[in-house]
């Protein structure tokens, strides 16, 4: 396991769609392993692939307090929202800022899980602006494009 460079906004992957993915292998497992050491060592709730510069449509989240309840998602999909919830939300792409950007209260996402075995969540909350903020970047899209207002700076801790 490694931890990962991320990318920060202005590198052009970011903007760029990922691929499905069909198989699992070993190369993608260790990635899925690299992305959550990376993530937890950035102290982020979520990470997409392209943000270590693999344009592969996999996602990992945790919202946990402990940072022990990992989520793997592959090829994740929306199936259905609602609601609406307006707040604060940061990129480890874009260190030091958050911004308002509104999402929906409710999303059921189907996935697969790193056994590529189907799955469905259901995400309230955190968890869903979790899932839409990461599916986003699948699609090349970063939040600074949904902010509401301006980006501002936030104390590292
Ligand atoms: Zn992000």
């Amino acid at each position: 396991m490694a931890i990962r460079t991320i990318r920060e906004r202005g590198d052009s992957i970011l903007n760029k769609k990922s691929r499905e993915i069909t198989e699992m292998n070993a190369k993608l497992s260790t990635l899925i392993d690299d992305m959550l050491d990376t993530m937890y060592e950035a102290a982020g709730v979520g990470l997409a692939a392209p943000q270590v510069g693999i344009l592969k449509r996999l996602v990992v989240i945790d919202i946990s307090e402990n940072g022990d309840e990992p989520l793997v998602m592959i090829n994740p999909v929306i199936l259905e929202m609602s609601g609406e919830q307006t707040g604060d939300e940061g990129c480890l792409s874009v260190p030091g800022k958050a911004g308002t950007v509104t999402r929906p209260n409710y999303v059921k996402v189907r996935a697969l899980d790193r056994n590529m075995k189907e799955y469905e969540i259901e995400g309230t909350e955190l968890l869903a602006r979790a899932m839409c903020h990461e599916i986003d970047h699948l699609e090349g899209i970063l939040y600074v494009e949904k902010v509401e207002g301006e980006l501002h700076d936030v104390q590292s801790e």
